[in-house]
């Protein structure tokens, strides 16, 4: 049996790894245009704050590939899938035959549209590789710019706080992590930042830069100009598939995948950033780009790959992140639709002690939450909303900060 697997990310290293479990013979190829050694991600702004090194963020050994007998096709860009002849296209115009494809490309980040893109010191943070270019260009800077106002906007300004930058972040929304967060958590956020001397210019957009070679001030749409040496751009992320024949393997925002991680085209799967899968609090294909899902995702695929039976009943969109002080905690539906009965919301806010958790019900069952300090508990609750265990105990009790596992179990255990 041939398998292949585009990405050498977390979802194709997991996948790679049950293939081999179950098979021990077949070939795998994986097809990665990094060539690091497999690392984790998420920390590749620890890097950038200079509190880790690049060997310490790996995942796995340099000797990965030949300890599993993976042949490894680094530095390689796929540029192409033959759904008919089962061939795999390289920028090299090379083809790679495969009985079982996975695509596991993860994501791109989101460009922005402004003038002067050209201009030295303009960086994404999605690689090793970004990161390394932005090193280079700090000892050279004092101020800096970072676009956007999700995770990975805030992981950068606070990486470049901490050497010794000072920073403004521009939102193009009302509030930091409108994506994760609501609106009261969002401005707790917000003072959270400011009073750390972090600038925040919110309902702004970036419409272009000015320099001579490097980047020497940001202009935004409120009209105010920021003078900076270098701009990080963290705007979200999107699926990397264009390389994929859209007319051949169904995708919508992500690849279209079926319980098993399989594609409409037999034999063929995704897995991570790049798949749309059943999202379990929306009930609807959403594209849930997180680590823990894309290990999830990786893994389930590879196992039906190699010919076992898996099922992966959905995704769900969950972080924890630390800002400053302040630990933030979301899961599921967080802003469910307003005016729809079939929500309801509950609030514990307790300002002066910081602390604000907010839980979304549909029915009995818990959709979402979204939590500002106090975050103990909240393992028990993204459970609960990943089992869409129904809820047998008053909906303010768990809401309240000194809900507890035993609590939970004792309410159960006198009915
Ligand atoms: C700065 C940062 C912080 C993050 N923080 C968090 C966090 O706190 N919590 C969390 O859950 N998630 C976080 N994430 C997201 C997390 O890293 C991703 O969800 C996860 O890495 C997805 O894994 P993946 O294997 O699907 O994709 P990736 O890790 O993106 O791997 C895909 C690989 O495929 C390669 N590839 C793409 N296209 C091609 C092609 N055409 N040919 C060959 N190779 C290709 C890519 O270069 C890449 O190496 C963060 C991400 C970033 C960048």
């Amino acid at each position: 049996m041939k398998y292949v697997i585009i990405g050498n990310g977390v979802a194709g290293i997991h996948a790679a790894e049950a293939i081999r479990e179950v098979d021990t013979r077949g070939d795998i190829t994986m097809i990665g245009d990094e060539t690091a050694a497999p690392y984790c991600r998420p920390m590749i702004s620890l890097m950038l704050e200079g509190s880790v090194s690049p060997d310490s963020i790996s995942i796995r050994k340099t000797s990965f590939y030949e300890d599993i007998k993976i042949t490894p096709v680094l530095g390689t860009l796929v540029t192409g899938i033959d759904v008919d002849n089962r061939q795999v296209l390289t920028h090299d115009k090379k083809m790679l035959a495969f009985d079982r494809l996975l695509i596991a490309s993860g994501a791109n980040p989101r460009p922005v549209r402004a003038g002067r893109m050209d201009l030295e010191n303009i960086f994404f943070m999605r690689t090793q590789a970004h990161v390394r270019k932005m090193s280079e260009a700090l000892p050279n800077s004092r101020k800096a710019v970072v676009l956007g106002g999700g995770l990975v906007g805030f992981k950068a300004a606070y990486s470049l706080i901490r050497r010794g930058l000072r920073v403004t972040m521009v939102i193009k929304s009302g509030l930091p992590l409108a994506m994760q967060a609501d609106n009261h958590a969002g401005k707790m956020i917000l003072d959270e930042m400011s009073k750390h001397g972090l600038e925040v210019k919110t309902g702004a957009e970036v419409l272009g830069f000015e320099g001579k070679r490097r980047v020497e001030s940001a202009h935004l749409s409120d009209g105010s100009e920021i003078p900076c040496d270098i701009v990080v751009i963290g705007k979200g992320v999107s699926p990397a598939l264009s390389f994929i024949p859209r007319d051949r393997i169904k995708a919508d925002l992500g690849i279209m995948v079926n319980q098993n991680m399989e594609t409409n085209v037999p034999g063929i799967f995704a897995a991570g950033d790049v798949a749309e899968h059943i999202d379990i609090a929306r009930k609807t294909p959403w594209v849930n780009a997180i680590w823990p899902e894309a290990v999830t995702q990786g893994r389930v695929a590879g196992m039906n790959m190699a010919g076992r039976s898996f099922a992966c009943k959905g995704s769900l969109s969950r972080n924890i992140i630390r800002i400053f002080d302040m630990d933030v905690m979301t899961g599921g539906i967080v802003n469910p639709p307003a005016n729809d009965p079939q929500y309801e919301t509950v609030t514990f806010s307790d300002p002066r002690h910081k602390i604000y958790r907010k839980l979304v019900f549909r029915g009995d069952i818990l959709a979402g939450m979204v939590m500002v300090n106090a975050v103990e508990q909240g393992g028990i609750l993204i459970s609960l909303i990943q089992n869409q265990i129904p809820i047998g105990i008053p909906k303010n009790a768990l809401a309240e900060p000194s809900f507890n596992y035993k609590k939970l179990l004792d309410f159960y255990a006198r009915q």
